[in-house]
């Protein structure tokens, strides 16, 4: 080899080792520059770590002392709690899943007196084994085993119902244990001794009530006889006294006497009634009646004081409602009675009415009725409006002190109408009066009958002539939804100077000023005017004796009643009928849709007579004789008070002074009627009225046995019909009453020599 070539192989050897070099160098320092940046984040990583660590232990630190104060805080509501536990009166365990006693408070414990097995570990059946076996719980009837094993059952059930054992000592512990989500059992021991005996007393004290107002309302009752009975004789001597020849202070002094006695028998039966409602023993006797004539009985018995007090008294009855319906009448009387009481006794001028409204009820046999009592009195301010419906509750105040009462009336009605399934409320406003209503659905007694009769034909239009804006209104109202037309005038010269017109009946007011409903009708005949007239009066029978009598054709009681009004009309028909026929009336019951129908009332309401009667054969006469009346009573003024009271009648009295006495005049003497006394010694009323049944039995015949009761309380009147007597009065009697008795039992043939006070309506 050249050397020019080995040169040039060394230079290219040495050339490659400078670029090996160069490299190597450049890889040195590239792995330098690596691991100086490693290094340096190393070092970074390095101190975030120890901050890291630095945290963590410092967190760490605080960790450790919240637990530490956790748990002394863990450890105090422990303390307290179990401090608490202890505290309580009532008994606390808890029992694990397997029904072992884990804690206990004192409490729980105290019951089992220091026995040391009861401890936490000992499980609830070896509970109950102590209970019975030691003697500590009360089991009564059951056997140990029975009890334990139903306290078992209970015990294991999802919800255990709270139980109440009694221990030993009398004490009574109430066991409430209710089950945790993990098994746990946690048992409440509550001694409810004081509540047991607390409630004992009161059920004690409860009973010694109800006794108490048992006796208070049999003490009443007994009072109210005590005092009925001694009533009878004042205010029928009184009754008596005043028919006798009297001066004017000695009547005076008479009618004082009665009418006190009768204001004392008001109270006397409103005191009675009121404890019967409080004890719940008033029971409604349910019948047919009239409605009707229920109102107008009672317009009747106040007509006097709403003529002294010159109020206008009237009743706006439903023209289409019927008259009769079911329920108990002497207590729907009472509730209006009263109702109308208060509004004469508050009413000192205008007038007072007593509105009748009713509709079909939903089932269609039943009538929901209301009756409105409306005055135009002094009212009652509205803050005493409620108060007044409470028990001896009146509104107080200078107008109303100078009225009496005992503040019992509304009071009693409102639970009378409650009692009958009804409501009452009042509208009222001071100065200008009240209207007090009630709501009762009674069935009617009457299929569907309506309290309208037929119209005659031939009548279309009415003028009614009535000075009362009032009266006119009820009669323009009423004969207007007959279809019928009206019209209206208010004194006899009004009238005179619109007839004879287009009217084919004149109904005019009696009393009347200036001109009264007589001279109306005799100026109309005086000036050929032959219109029909029917005079409506308070006081019919003083007409009857009036010259001018001939020129009306009816009379009609005011207030009217309406059977009283269409058996009138009918009877003027043939008046009517020479004009030209009415158009068909337009006939609306009440909810009905209206109907179109040739004999508008087809059902003309025989509502109007009397309920029947219990039938009574009345012995056949045997010849011309006086008819015998037996009288038995043991006191001797309600003997004299009887005597005077049928003294004018023709009839051949017998007094018995008891019931043995009364049976063996009736078998001697063979009465025609026997009032008889229901309190006597030896045989009372009752057996008295059994054996003379008994009597009638074998001899034949049914003699009205009439009772005189004082008693006033439930279950006397069925009693009393049950021995068969036919009827019940109750003391004081009165005349009209015993009269009443006596012409429904007269025997044919036999006179009563007038004046007999009540027998027209009678007979
Ligand atoms: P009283 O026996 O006092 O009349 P009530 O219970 O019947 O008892 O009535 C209670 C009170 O209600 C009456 O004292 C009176 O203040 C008031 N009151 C009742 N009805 C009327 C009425 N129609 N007008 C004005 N106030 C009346």
């Amino acid at each position: 080899m050249h050397l020019a070539d080995k040169l040039l192989e060394e230079r290219r050897a040495r050339l490659a080792a400078e670029r090996l070099l160069e490299q190597k160098q450049a890889e040195l320092h590239a792995a330098n520059r690596k691991l100086d940046k490693h290094a340096l984040a190393l070092s970074k990583e390095i101190v975030e770590t120890r901050a890291i660590v630095q945290t963590v232990l410092s967190e760490n630190e605080r960790v450790k002392s919240d637990l530490l104060h956790a748990n002394q805080k863990i450890q105090v509501a422990e303390r307290r709690l179990w401090h608490s536990i202890e505290t309580i009166q009532d008994g606390f365990a808890v029992f694990d899943a397997d029904s072992r006693l884990i804690l206990a408070n004192k409490a729980y414990l105290s019951v089992f007196d220091g026995l040391e097995e009861v401890g936490p570990g000992i499980s609830y059946v070896a509970v109950l084994q102590i209970l019975t076996e030691e003697g500590i719980v009360d089991i009564g009837e059951m056997t140990p085993a029975a009890w334990r094993e139903r306290m078992l059952d209970r015990w294991q059930s999802e919800t255990p119902e709270p139980e109440v054992i009694r221990l030993w000592n009398g004490h009574y512990i109430k066991l409430i244990d209710q089950r945790g989500a993990d098994g746990d059992m946690v048992s409440l021991a509550l001694n409810i001794t004081e509540t047991v005996r607390h409630e004992q007393r009161l059920r004690e004290a409860r009973r010694a009530a109800e006794n108490a107002n048992r006796a208070k309302s049999i003490f009443l009752a007994n009072m109210s006889h005590e005092l009925r009975t001694p009533m009878n004789g004042i205010v029928g001597m009184a009754e008596l006294l005043a028919e006798t020849e009297l001066s004017e202070e000695q009547r005076l002094f008479a009618d004082t006497i009665r009418s006190s006695g009768e204001a004392l028998l008001v109270i006397i039966n409103q005191i009675l009634d009121f404890s019967k409602i409080e004890a719940g023993r008033l029971e409604l006797h349910e019948e047919p009646f009239d409605l009707e004539r229920c109102i107008h009985e009672l317009v009747t018995l106040m007509r006097m004081t709403a003529r002294d007090k010159d109020i206008s008294l009237c009743v706006d009855y439903d023209i289409f409602l019927p008259s009769r319906f079911v329920g108990d009448p002497g207590r729907i009387r009472q509730a209006l009675t009263n109702l109308l009481g208060n509004a004469m006794k508050f009413t000192e001028s205008g007038h007072v009415v007593i509105r009748v409204t009713g509709m079909p009820a939903e089932d269609g046999e039943r009538v929901d009725l209301r009756i409105l009592v409306e005055d135009t009195g002094i009212g009652i301010p509205p803050d005493k409006i409620q108060h007044i419906f409470g028990e001896f509750n009146q509104v107080e105040g200078e107008r109303n002190r100078k009225f009496e009462g005992t503040g019992l009336g509304l009071a009693i009605t409102r639970r009378l109408i409650e009692l009958m399934g009804g409501e009452i409320w009042v509208e009222s406003e001071p100065d200008r009066g009240s209207v007090f209503g009630f709501a009762l659905s009674l069935p009617a007694a009457d299929k569907l009958e309506t309290g309208a009769g037929r119209i005659p034909a031939g009548l279309r239009r009415v003028m009614i002539v009535e000075p009362h804006n009032i009266n006119r209104g009820i009669l323009e109202s009423q004969l207007g939804a007959l279809g019928l037309s009206t019209l209206g005038t208010a004194s006899g010269a009004e009238a005179l100077a619109c007839l004879p017109g287009d009217v084919d009946l004149v109904l005019t007011a009696h009393n009347m000023p200036e001109m009264d409903g007589m001279e109306l009708a005799e100026a109309m005949r005086s000036a050929g005017i032959e219109t029909p007239v029917i005079v409506l009066s308070e006081t019919p029978w003083k007409i009857e004796r009036d010259p001018a009598r001939i020129h009306v054709q009816a009379v009609l009681n005011w207030p009217l009643q309406r059977s009283s009004l269409f058996s009138a009309l009918q009877t003027l028909e043939p008046l009517f009928a020479a004009r030209p026929t009415t158009p068909t009336a337009r006939v609306a019951r009440a909810g009905a849709p209206v109907e179109e129908t040739d004999d508008p009332f087809p059902a003309m309401a025989k509502g109007a007579e009397p309920p029947e009667d219990k039938t009574i054969v009345t012995p056949e006469p045997s010849g011309p004789r006086a008819m015998r009346v037996l009288a038995a009573d043991d006191n001797r003024t309600n003997r004299l008070v009887f005597e005077k009271m049928v003294k004018d009648l023709d009839i051949e009295l017998h007094f018995a002074e008891n019931g043995a006495e009364a049976v063996e005049l009736f078998r001697k003497l063979e009465p025609d009627i026997v009032f008889m006394d229901i309190s006597m010694p030896e045989i009372d009323g009752k057996e008295a009225a059994r054996q003379i049944r008994a009597l009638e039995k074998s001899r034949g015949g049914h003699v009205p046995i009439v009772a005189m009761t004082a008693h006033g309380l439930k279950g006397d009147e069925e009693d009393i019909l049950a021995a068969g007597l036919d009827h019940y009065l109750t003391k004081p009697m009165s005349k009209a009453r015993i009269v009443r008795r006596i012409a429904e039992a007269w025997p044919g043939g036999m006179d009563i020599r007038p004046p007999v006070p009540g027998l027209q309506a009678a007979s």
